[in-house]
């Protein structure tokens, strides 16, 4: 049995102010009902002024997922009523989408955009023990983007690796925080199995608010769906709530239809022209997408696939290994350093990546790497570094850390261990070549271990 599955996203874009007025963009965690104005609160006489910040997220959003953006798009009215929307319609765009005909790649499967379109969000509302609801309007009017996928994705698995590759380049362009759990990141899965190339009848999974419950809630109900065909059930075709705590989907209401809501073009707000000019603009604007910057570095830097993926993870994780390997070209030794030691340093609570400069980690990798100080010692510089003001080169010269690799300095401190154990020294000579590690234990505890061993074991040989 064949399974098909579709996405609906929709992504919190990251602007200053709502959609279509000056109240706040930021509603989270807020006293209810705070963060509201007449505007949003659908006052009669009140009209709605579009946030020009809002379309350019969108834009750029679209773009990055390869999608045509028409020179015209328009406003429509959703018309619902529920009491997490005051004006009793949501504006959204129904038949002239921002864009259309995207794409995105997920582990070499093509996943095709069929829209991006921008729209205003909801208000919340919170269902108290007792029979009553309260209503926070703090969130409505806030600006998102809905992106819709086709029917190309064929695993639970799939859905969620799509979704991790979406957050990644919505974070990578930075008009969104990708925060599920939040909810500035959400998703509305569409599922059907069928036995042939049609596609069969699909139910909607809503309420995931982690990849987790995303692929959880999709695996539930295509074993749910894959059951009832085989005992020759018809699946109908209605709107799932998923419960993470259960791990079950359970029915929300039969599927709505568009005409259910009654769309019709939003008469305040005139149809909205991209010209050409800013659109480009907005592209060369766009920063090195995850697949691009992917490539360039096997390219460039050579590194394994996995340290790739890891470093490329996020923007700044990868601009700090760029900028680190811009000033000590040695890929793979920065990414051993970045992935072991910085990962865990910076799980430490004081810990900034800001507290340490590419300049200056690139200073202390190639320290160690010249086995200018012993690779312990580089960790703690390391650890105290990120967690402090102090730079890995003030730590290392004010503590004297640095190896001792200058030769008259270890030939006179060896004069000294030789005068200091003379049996040890007769043994040596009488053949009992065990005695060398012991004098070279001698001359570590006098230079504190920043002798360099090779160069010590050299001159002592030299002069027994
Ligand atoms: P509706 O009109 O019911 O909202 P749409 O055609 O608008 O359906 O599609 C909504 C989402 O559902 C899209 O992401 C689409 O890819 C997906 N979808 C549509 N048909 C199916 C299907 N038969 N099985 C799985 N997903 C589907
Ligand atoms: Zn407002
Ligand atoms: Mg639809």
């Amino acid at each position: 049995m064949r399974t098909v599955i579709g996405l609906e996203i929709h992504a919190q874009l990251l602007t200053d102010t709502k959609l279509f007025c000056d109240c706040s963009a930021d509603y989270f965690g807020k006293e209810p009902n705070t963060n509201t104005c007449p505007v949003c609160l659908g006052m009669p006489g009140t009209l709605p002024v579009l946030n020009e910040r809002a379309v350019e997220y969108g834009v750029r959003a679209a773009l990055a997922l390869n999608c045509e953006i028409p020179e015209r798009s328009k406003f429509d009215r959703k018309n619902y009523f529920y009491p997490d929307l005051p004006k009793g319609y949501q504006i959204s765009q129904f038949d002239e989408p921002l864009a259309v005909h995207g794409h995105l790649e997920v582990n070499g499967n093509v996943i095709r955009i069929r829209r991006v379109h921008l729209e205003e969000d909801a208000g919340k509302l919170i269902h108290q023990a007792g029979n009553y609801s309260s209503v926070d309007l703090n969130r409505v009017g806030v600006p998102l983007i809905e992106i819709v996928t086709e029917p190309d994705i064929q695993t639970p698995e799939e859905a969620r690796a799509f979704m991790e590759k979406l957050r990644q380049a919505l974070r990578y362009i930075e008009v969104c925080s990708g925060d599920m759990e939040k909810g500035s990141l959400r998703c509305d899965a569409n599922i059907s199995l069928s036995e042939d190339d049609e596609l069969g009848t699909k139910t909607e999974v809503k309420n995931m608010n982690s990849f987790r419950a995303v692929e959880k809630a999709l695996q539930f109900e295509q074993k749910r769906q894959k059951r009832a065909l085989n005992e020759g059930e018809k699946v109908e075709q209605v709107t799932l709530g998923w419960n993470a705590d259960k791990e079950e989907a359970k029915l929300m209401r039969s599927k709505e239809e568009a005409h259910d809501y009654r769309y019709f073009p939003e008469p305040d707000l005139v149809p909205l022209k991209i010209d050409e000019a800013w659109k480009e603009e907005i592209r060369e604007g766009l920063p090195e997408l995850p697949d691009e910057k992917r490539e360039r570095w096997a390219d460039e830097y050579g590194l394994p696939e996995y340290d790739i993926d890891v470093l490329t993870e996020d923007k700044k994780t990868a601009t700090y290994f760029e900028e680190t390997v811009a000033e000590y070209s040695s890929p793979k030794t920065v990414s051993n350093w970045m992935m072991s030691e910085v990962f865990r340093v910076m799980k430490l609570p004081e810990a900034e990546l800001e507290n340490v400069t590419p300049t200056e980690f690139a200073y202390l990798v190639k320290l160690a790497d010249d086995g200018e100080i012993n690779n312990n010692t580089a960790k703690e510089v390391l650890e105290e570094a990120f967690t402090s003001e102090d730079s890995p080169k003030d730590i290392v010269e004010e503590r004297g850390l640095k190896r001792i690799s200058d030769e008259g300095l270890i030939e006179e401190k060896i004069e000294e261990v030789i005068t200091e154990n003379e049996d040890a020294v007769e043994d040596y000579r009488n053949g009992n070549e065990k005695v060398l590690g012991f004098l070279i234990g001698q001359l570590m505890s006098k230079t504190k271990g920043k002798a360099d061993p090779n160069k010590a074991r050299e001159i002592l040989q030299e002069k027994l």
